[in-house]
Order: C-alpha cells, then structure tokens, then sequence
C-alpha cells in the first residue's frame, strides 16, 4: 500500500487511475457481490428506520439548515468552540495541513512520553494518515475498532467510511486472523471477535494514549461527540492518561440542543439503527473529584483544504457527517466498492471531496463517476444536493476553470462521439426517420439476443464498454407507439 506524493496532497491518494480501477472492480464477482450486499442491506434498514419516524424530511431540513448556519457563522462557531474548550481544561491546537495535524499528535505523544497508541476509527486520522506517521516517529498505533483492526492487520486500507472492511468476506479474515494469532482456521464471526476482542483488552491496559476522530464539536459547551457502536471508543478516550481528538473543523454545532437532531438522524442513516450503541459526550479533561478520564485533553482541529471550500460554491460538501449513507445508496459504489475511487474518501462524497481537495487534474474520472440517479441526494441526513455539485464540477472540469487542468478527450472517443451525436441528431430530425432508426435498432439487438433471455451480455463495436460492467436489456416485441395505438379506442 503506498500513498503517492503525500506531503503535496490533501487526501493521501493511493492511485489515479479510477477508470482502470472501475473496470477491475467490477469484472471481480466477489467484490461485487460482498460490496452489494452490505450495502444494500444498508440501504434498505435505512429507507425503514427513517419511515418510522414522524417527519423524517423535516428533522432532515432542520439539520441541513444548523450546518448551513454554522457555515455561514463559522469563525465565531469556531473561536467560541475553542474558548470553551480551554475553559473545560483542555487544549486546542489548529492545524492547516495534514502533516502539521500529525506533527502535532507526534510531539503531544513524545512530550508525555506515549509509546502505544490506542485508536478510535476516525475518517480525519485516515485523511491525515496518523498511523504511517506514528509508526514513523517509532510508536505504536493499534486500531481497536474490529473493522480498522483488520485492515491494519492486512496492510489494507478502509473501501467505506463506517464499513472499513466491507470489501472482505469472512473466510478471508478467518484466514488472516489464523495467520496472525497463530490458531486453527475460523470463519465463525463470534468466534473472530472474541480473538479480537482478548486481544484489544489487552492492549487497552497498556496503552499510554488514545486517539479518536469527532463526530461533533459543541461551539456552546466546548464538547466533542464521539458515537461508535463497539464500546471502544469509551476505553480509548478513558482508560489511557491522555486523550488527543483529531476534528475536522467543519464538525462544529452551534448549541447542545442541537445534537438531538443530529443524533437521530446520523445512526438512521449510517447504520439502519435507532442511535449508536455508545454516545460519548466529553467535556475535558478528568477534574479532580473524578476517578477515571484521561489527565490531558488535546483537540487538535483539522483545516487541510476546509476554508477553501468554505469560500468556494461548494461549501455544502462540509456538512458532511461522513455517515456513507451515500455510499450505500450509489449504485456506482455497490458494484465497483471503495478502492475503486483511490483516495481515502469514496463513493459519492469522496468524488466531490477528492477533486476538491486535491484538484480535478488528479481526478479528472470522478465526478462523471455518477449516473445522477439523486439517491446520493435521496439519502444524505443533510441533503448535500451532491448530484447538483457534480454538474458544476463537470462543468468546471470542461472549462478549465482553476484549480483545475482537465485531461484532454481521448482522441478515439473525441471521434466516435462526434459521429454518434452527428447519427443521433440526424435520426430525430424528422418522426419518420426516428421510426425508422428504432425499427432498425430492434431487429439489430433482438438478433443479438442469443445468450441468456431477455439480455444481451455483449455488445459488439464502440458499445461494447456499455456491456463490460452490465448487461443490455432486449427490446419488447412492440414498441410503445404499436401498444397504444392497439389500446387507444
Ligand atoms: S454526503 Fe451526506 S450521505 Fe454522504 S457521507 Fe456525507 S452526510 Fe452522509
């Protein structure tokens, strides 16, 4: 696993080539099958647990309104976020980069003399790749969510943001768990836990320091909000002596009546579940009459990239609760899964967030990669109208305008485009000439349709890269202009 050119990137970017990735992904039945499955199961408890619910829509338009009032309010949010945070005992550092975020962590664990690091999974620690830089400076992180522990365990890296491990099956981690714990193979989920879990205890008595991301930052009372539903995020943030919160800065809610919405709406959307089983809710550090906590409290708050977008026509990407709820929804992810997309952020989100961050010229491929279905939008708790944002990149992307530097048309497509749209538009030019194209067109692929019924698995020529991925529908015996005129009296 390698990072390319980190120290100039915003997210660590593991490649950049997502249309040979996309095809890889999608030709590995496995993948797709694992990917789909998960995240429809997803999908699906999401769409239920949300009608249960009074007025889901409205409780989704009042926390997109909060996060757009923390956006358009935000360096009072922040400095009164970070006043009560020093007024509760705690520390607040602010870092601009990714690298400075890290740098920051390093020195906090030197000065207090931290050598294990236990962490909470956080998509901030991802984005700032924290592990590589503490194994670096000679610590040692271990992840202690089951999903993170895994991919750490496999030199992987996370294809969701809530389901890090969601491109593996469990005969494949009950192989990497027999390697690693030195026992008989077991595929028995339980069972794997239970390793996982006499393992991790361990660690958790001997570590020095715990790491956690936040899920929210309190601007009225200077706490943060880490939910998680394995009860590890409470051992990392109590049992070691000092606790550091990696937050990206747009995390911040203005009171703490407001978390109640956001509460509701994140565990719904995330997980198809009522609330996360943990809801920790930490206002600095142990006070004196206090008999566990950590003795220190550092937050340190992530800029690398959020005021730019702050001030930009794409500031709604940061009301983002990173909750994969898009994920789930998009039907592009669930049949190529996370790795696809090549950074640390995937799926709808990650499309906008990558080039965002890092520029288009890196990722030119992302923002087509969507079929501007409006799931993504349908799902999201605070309604990022993402399939919107992704015309507007599309549209810079075909102008040129900064920061980006679009890849020019591949030659061959720039051609066979041309010759299509002039065939198209010289078809529907005139309604006979249209009745004529689609006559031909039903004879074509109905004689085509020899291989599995009712679908063509291959189609020949330029169309063939429709038929890689999926396969094309055969066309009815009669069109609809035949089936009216019969029904019309
Ligand atoms: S864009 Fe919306 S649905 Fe997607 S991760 Fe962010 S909050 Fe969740």
């Amino acid at each position: 696993m390698t990072v390319s050119g980190k120290s100039k990137y915003a997210l660590p970017v593991f490649h950049e080539n997502f249309a040979k990735a996309a095809a890889a992904a999608s030709g590995n039945d496995v993948l797709r099958a694992v990917t789909t499955s998960a995240a429809l199961k997803k999908d699906g408890g999401r769409k239920k647990i949300l009608a249960e619910l009074p007025d889901a829509e409205g409780l989704r338009a009042l926390a997109k309104q909060i996060k757009s009032h923390v956006l358009d309010n935000f360096d009072y949010y922040l400095a009164q976020f970070a006043d009560k945070v020093r007024a509760a005992g705690g520390v607040v550092h602010f870092a601009a980069t990714a690298a400075e975020a890290n740098q920051k962590v390093v020195n906090i664990a030197r000065e207090n003399n931290c050598r294990v690091i236990v962490k909470v999974k956080s998509m901030a620690t991802e984005e700032t790749q924290l592990n590589a830089a503490l194994s670096a400076a000679g610590m040692t992180p271990i992840e202690t969510d089951l999903g993170e522990f895994i991919v750490q365990l496999a030199e992987d890296r996370p294809s969701h943001l809530i389901m890090p491990v969601m491109h593996m099956n469990r005969q494949q981690i009950g192989k990497l768990f027999a390697k690693f714990f030195g026992v008989p193979y077991t595929d028995d989920p339980p069972t794997l836990a239970e390793m996982a879990r006499v393992y991790l205890r361990d660690r958790f008595n001997v570590a020095d320091m715990g790491v956690s991301g936040v899920n929210f930052g309190i601007a009225e009372t200077g706490s943060i909000v880490i939910c998680t539903n394995e009860g590890n995020g409470r051992m990392c943030t109590t049992r070691p002596r000092v606790h550091v919160a990696l937050m990206g800065m747009e995390k911040l809610l203005p009171r703490f009546a407001d978390l109640g919405v956001f509460l509701k709406l994140m565990a719904r959307s995330a997980s198809g579940i009522a609330l996360t089983q943990y809801t920790n809710i930490i206002t600095g550090p142990r006070r004196p009459e206090e008999h566990d906590g950590p003795h220190q409290l550092h937050i340190v708050i992530l800029d690398n990239g959020r005021r730019r977008i702050l001030g930009s026509e794409y500031r709604d990407v940061l009301r983002c609760l990173r909750c994969g709820a898009c994920l789930n929804a998009c039907p592009v992810y669930r049949t190529i899964g996370g790795h696809a997309y090549g950074t640390t952020l995937p799926g709808p989100i990650g499309s906008l967030l990558a080039p965002l961050l890092n520029g288009i010229d890196r990722h030119p491929d992302l923002p087509q990669a969507s079929s501007l279905c409006g799931a993504c939008l349908e799902a999201c708790p605070v309604q990022i109208d993402i399939p919107e944002l992704l015309i507007h990149m599309r549209r810079d992307l075909a102008a040129g305008a900064p920061p980006s530097t679009p890849a020019p048309p591949h030659p061959t497509t720039a051609w066979t485009e041309r010759v299509l749209f002039g065939m198209w538009t010289f078809m529907l030019a005139t309604p006979w000439r249209y009745r004529l194209a689609q006559a031909f067109q039903k004879f074509f692929l109905r004689h085509l349709a020899s291989s599995r019924e009712g679908w063509i698995s291959r189609l020949p020529g330029p169309a063939k890269g429709w038929t890689q991925a999926r396969d094309f529908p055969v066309p009815p015996e009669r069109t609809f202009r035949q089936w009216w005129k019969e029904r019309r009296p």
